[in-house]
């Protein structure tokens, strides 16, 4: 008897619905190649469920997501729910809240330089060519969830001594918080190429002391895998010079969430990106990317994201690597062969190779 998996669907706003039908025929062709049933089942996130519902996250959402092995995103988002309205719902509230509510503590972003894109990276592509990062970002802690405040009139805080406007932003961790995350960053480059770099501003920053403390003693539990530490402005500055050097770069919230943007210019384009947020329970898998508004309903957006996210739901959630292996070469044989999305191609494509949505996701099929 095969295995059998619950996949609970978001495909939300804009070319999320688009790109997520081409993530449904990889499962149906993962599931008529390999032993495995995936029940698949619908659920409302985003604009799209504050309209039916009037809010982004509605309760029938976070139960189905619970019920479910593993969570697959599309996007959220667009001009129709950013009316600036006070106590307006957003779109962007239902990602908060399933974040939240599933307890995803580990933001997995991998970031591969296809060989046959290297030319549409803004970078040198001799420094661009066969870069493969892993950016592990704890994802519920630090600045974006420490204490914070914002007063106004506070005297002495305007210009010249009047009274003016006083903010802060308070940048937390417990142990617990460092120590799993860094755990999970050594575990995962065990399967890799077994080298972890800890970034973190232990110069200036008490955080970063404990963080740096608490990786050296998870580091001193993995004598097989290479362990460095390394500052987040040298980092950002090394991830542009010398990218090979990375295998699994570990940080803290805001320090991961910018060196994953940076990191992303390695790849071609926001469409090629997928994700991984990782808890307790059931986990995530979204693109990088957002709703793309301005492509949206004309059948050119690039779902080699969403039909990564499923590569690494198989890998992660599933625990299927030969299936995700699978689905990683056939994109890459795509690409190989020629064929592009509009937002992956250049001058020298042919306007044959030029595939819209939906045929990029059955090339990726048929490939498969
Ligand atoms: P975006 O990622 O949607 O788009 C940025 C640019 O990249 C656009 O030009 C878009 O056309 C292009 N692009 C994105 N994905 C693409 C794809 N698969 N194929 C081809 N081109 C692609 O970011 P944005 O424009 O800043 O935001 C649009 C909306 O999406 C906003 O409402 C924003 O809040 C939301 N958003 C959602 C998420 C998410 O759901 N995780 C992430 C980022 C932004």
């Amino acid at each position: 008897m095969g295995k059998s998996f619950k996949i609970c669907l978001l495909p939300g706003d804009g070319i999320g619905p688009e790109v997520m039908a081409q993530a449904v025929k990889v499962l149906r062709a993962v599931k008529a190649r390999y032993d495995v049933t995936f029940e698949c089942g619908e659920a409302l996130i985003g604009g799209a469920a504050i309209d039916a519902t009037g809010t982004a996250f509605p309760p029938e959402t976070l139960a189905a997501a619970r019920e479910s092995d593993a969570v697959l995103l599309a996007a959220v988002g667009g001009p129709k729910w950013e009316t600036g309205e006070p106590g307006a719902p957003r779109a962007e509230e239902g990602l908060f809240a399933i974040r939240k509510e599933l307890g995803l503590y580990a933001n997995l972003r991998p970031v591969h330089a296809y060989a046959p894109l290297v030319d549409a990276s803004p970078l040198k592509p001799e420094l661009v060519r066969g870069a493969d990062v892993l950016i592990v970002r704890e994802l519920t802690g630090g600045l974006y969830f420490g204490k914070r405040d914002r007063a106004y009139g506070v005297p002495g805080a305007g210009p010249n001594g009047a009274p003016g406007q006083y903010a802060y932003d308070t940048m937390e961790y417990a142990e617990y918080e460092v120590e799993r995350i860094v755990r999970m960053a050594f575990e995962l480059a065990r399967g890799r190429r077994s080298r972890v770099h800890s970034v973190d501003k232990a110069n200036a920053l008490g955080v970063s002391r404990m963080w740096r403390e608490v990786a050296r003693g998870i580091a001193a539990e993995y004598p097989d895998v290479e362990f460095r530490e390394l500052l987040v402005d040298n980092a950002a500055m090394q991830l542009m010079l010398d990218p090979h050097q990375f295998d699994v770069i570990v940080s803290e919230n805001t320090f991961g969430d910018i060196l994953s943007d940076e990191a992303a210019v390695l790849s071609a384009s926001l469409g090629m990106l997928a994700s991984a947020s990782l808890g307790e329970g059931t986990a995530l898998y979204e693109p990088v990317h957002g709703s793309a508004p301005d492509i949206a309903g004309r059948g050119i957006a690039n779902p080699i994201a969403q039909i990564l996210s499923v590569e690494m739901m198989l890998r992660y959630s599933c625990k299927m690597q030969e299936a995700a292996d699978a689905i990683a070469q056939a994109v890459e044989r795509v690409l190989d062969a020629g064929y592009r999305t509009a937002d992956i191609a250049d001058a020298h494509t042919p306007a044959n190779k030029v595939l819209g949505t939906a045929a990029m996701g059955d090339k990726i099929t048929e490939y498969l």
